[in-house]
């Protein structure tokens, strides 16, 4: 066997007989201790201070400069308290991590003597030097500068002895270099839309927040096999290997016993979440083996987010200590299950409402269809932007493979909701109701919804979209990704047609239309137009490609032309309208994603072509030696018949091995030739449309290749770990 993954399997082999790494169970006493939230702030800041901060949350009023020091100083006594050296503005930008720059407290007074200091300015802004963050042309390096700006509405936090502030980043003219500013944008244009409207309903409603639960997928691999895999640690997922005799078909990881290894680590990372103020409520196996999956309580968006993202970091580094390596990659593995990041999505007013959520009362349901049926209508209408929202090289993988919606968007709202759209859109019409058909519409449809809605369990998991009784969840979203990008998508969406709602009502009511009836007749309206999207069956059928073809709503055929989806007209139209994002925004962004994408494949190809060539070639090349040699030994001591005999199936052997060869190196070769052509394309789009149409259909075919003789060789000779070490051994 290779020495690596002799190696590898030898460490794992030993570290079974270790005693595991254990926390202490977690306790709600420690919830937070590392966070600089609200009560804390209430302990460290003058009232005044405090006051700042909470109305900057609240109301979005700005921080004076002097009043920020008096944060920043209270800031440090906590974060020195809590064995904070350093600080740092922690920012998203576009490369689905966080990015952090680190500064010491420590200062030098006049009078020469050391002491620990940080001022408001070093609290609210940042000037990183950061030009070689992607940018999409917003920001010339020659300029090079971008600033971070203080986002109060995440509270700081200390995480690995560093104080952590979250941060927007900006270009000098203030746009948007990173995933959170058109985020928070989106949250604002959100909360007005929906606050107007529910003056409708109640006018006690001053604020709507969306709020987010993420589940997060994952798989967990143990260290030493992903430093014997080069594809692995450069890529995230595997580039080679055949499929192992077992993978996922008796579905009995599944909600299965959690293994003992995987438990510590999860106790681990958990209670070390709690610290960080993040509530991980759920735990379980998920369908591959190997492949898990944690979730937190909801809460509002934005938080959520950094949480996530945070989540992640985390994660990595306490999987060091248990000697595991965590993959978020949408597809580590080819033939099993790829993991996602589940958003769950709701909206709830500063009263305590979920407007997704039906209620009691015909009112209060009323309220609820109105939401309900404006996110349908958002979702159909920009149903291509939001589904090219969460597409990457990594998600392109595993949208359309095993137990993932392919690239079409639709909604699952389950039947009996289906039904109660349809009798309303049956019964509403443009003519004035008799106050009967008033009543009957209100009794008998719009207040049956919550009784229906307890029998209606039938989820349906092969949706993109489901609605799930009091949110929607949208699936479609991959596990490694920054999910701020199809939330800002959705809110947006969302409340662009929030705004069509109360415009189109409010014309109605002037009318002298009565206000239910205007509400009701907006409902029809929006329904009838939305028809399409909604789809109670199996979405992972190839009946439904056809169906959704027929109906008008368009599959992304492949990444690069979902990137085109952010610059079609209706799109930027949207984002300029609901001010979120400028037109210049939306074209650095497109740059972006297609630089990202092509740097991506071209790693991957690189990485393929060394495996190919140095690993599986050469490998190949020794165990025909080896049956050449017996041939030879064979010839020597048989007879001409019994060596016609016996050595006829490792003389065909030695030449399909030699057949195998030959066609990886061309196949290399190839391989290298259209990385070459790609590359002299100047434009970034034409070269990701050239990398995804010449270079990746290579890759896959070297892989066809490699892995047949992964089949035939030796399994002693195998360089790399296979995939039933990878997927079973924990
Ligand atoms: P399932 O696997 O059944 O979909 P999980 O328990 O794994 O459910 O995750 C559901 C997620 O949805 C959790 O993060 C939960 O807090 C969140 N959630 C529950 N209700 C809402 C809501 N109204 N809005 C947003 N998220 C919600
Ligand atoms: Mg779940």
């Amino acid at each position: 066997m290779s020495i690596f993954r002799q190696k590898a399997l030898e460490e794992i082999g030993r570290r079974e007989t270790k005693p595991m790494f254990v926390e202490p169970t977690p306790s709600s006493k420690e919830f937070g201790i590392n966070v600089f939230d609200r009560r804390t702030m209430r302990k460290y800041l003058s009232p005044e201070a405090y006051h700042a901060v909470a109305s900057a949350v609240d109301d979005n009023r700005k921080i004076d400069r002097k009043i920020a020091d008096q944060i920043a100083s209270g800031m440090k006594t906590w974060a020195l308290e809590r064995g904070a050296t350093h600080y740092t503005h922690w920012f998203h930008p576009f490369t689905d991590a966080t990015a952090e720059k680190h500064e010491s407290f420590l200062d030098r007074a006049k009078d020469g003597s050391v002491f620990e200091g940080f001022s408001g300015n070093a609290l609210v802004q940042q000037e990183p030097d950061a030009s070689s963050f992607p940018n999409g042309g917003l920001r010339n390096t020659f300029e090079a500068r971008g600033y971070t700006a203080w986002d109060p509405s995440s509270p700081a936090f200390v995480f690995d002895q560093t104080l952590c502030i979250p941060t927007i980043f900006v270009s000098y003219n203030g746009e948007a270099l990173d995933q959170k500013t058109p985020l928070l944008r989106s949250l604002q244009a959100l909360d007005k839309a929906a606050s107007d409207l529910c003056q409708y309903f109640d006018r006690d409603v001053q604020r709507v927040n969306s709020v987010l639960g993420i589940e997060q997928e994952y798989f967990a691999v143990d260290e030493a096999l992903v430093r014997a895999r080069p594809d692995l640690q450069l890529t995230g997922r595997t580039l080679l290997g055949h499929i192992a005799a077992k993978d996922q078909q008796l579905e009995d990881h599944y909600f299965g016993a959690i293994p003992p290894r995987i438990m510590s680590f999860m106790k681990n990372f958990e209670t070390e979440a709690y610290k960080l103020g993040i509530l991980l409520r759920t735990r379980h196996n998920e369908v591959a083996p190997n492949q898990y999956e944690c979730a937190p309580l909801y809460e509002e968006a934005n938080l959520a987010i950094d949480h996530n993202l945070l989540l992640m970091t985390l994660m990595q580094r306490v999987a060091a200590k248990h000697n595991l390596k965590v993959l978020f990659h949408e597809k580590p593995f080819g033939g099993v299950n790829g993991s996602g990041k589940h958003c769950n999505w709701s909206m709830i007013t500063d009263t305590g409402v979920n407007l997704l959520s039906p209620g009691r009362t015909p009112r209060s349901n009323l309220q609820f269809l109105t939401f309900f049926v404006a996110t349908i209508r958002a979702v159909f209408e920009h149903h291509h932007l939001l589904m090219s929202s969460v597409m990457s090289l990594n998600n392109s993988l595993r949208l359309g493979a095993s137990e993932a919606p392919p690239a079409i968007m639709s909604i699952f709202t389950g039947s009996t909701l289906a039904e109660t759209l349809k009798s309303i859109a049956e019964r509403v019409s443009d003519k004035k109701m008799t106050p009967t058909e008033k009543t009957e519409l209100k009794l008998d449809i719009v207040g049956k919804i919550p009784e229906i809605l307890l029998d209606n369990t039938d989820r349906n998991r092969t949706s993109p979209f489901a609605f799930t009784g009091n949110r929607f969840e949208f699936r479609a979203v991959g596990s490694s990704s920054n999910c701020a990008l199809p939330m800002m998508v959705l809110n947006t969406i969302v409340a662009q047609q929030l705004i069509r709602f109360k415009a189109e009502a409010d014309a109605l009511i002037k009318k002298d239309v009565k206000k239910d009836e205007a509400i009701f007749q907006v409902l029809r309206k929006f329904i009838e137009e939305s028809q399409t999207i909604l789809f109670e069956g199996n979405g992972y059928s190839e009946d439904w490609k056809a169906e959704a073809a027929k109906r008008g709503l368009r599959h992304v055929e492949s990444t690069p032309s979902a990137f085109k989806a952010f610059l079609e007209k209706n799109s930027i139209n949207l984002f300029t309208a609901i001010g979120v994002m400028t037109e210049d925004e939306l074209h650095a962004r497109y740059e972006i994603f297609n630089e990202i994408y092509v740097k991506k494949i071209q790693i991957e190809a690189r990485m393929v072509g060394d495996l190919a060539i140095n690993h599986v070639v050469p490998t190949a090349i020794r165990y025909q030696s080896s049956l050449v040699k017996n041939v030879t030994g064979l010839k020597e001591i048989l007879g001409k018949d019994d060596f016609a005999e016996l050595a006829t199936p490792q003389l065909q052997s030695i030449k399909k091995i030699g057949g195998y060869i030959k066609n990886i190196r061309q196949l290399v070769h190839n391989l290298v030739e259209e990385r070459k052509k790609a590359n002299s394309i100047e434009e970034f789009s034409e070269r990701a449309q050239a990398y995804t149409e010449k270079v990746l259909p290579y890759m896959k075919e070297i892989r066809l290749h490699a892995d047949k003789l992964e089949q035939i060789i030796d399994d002693e000779m195998w360089p790399l770990p296979k995939y039933r070490e990878l997927l079973f051994v924990r």
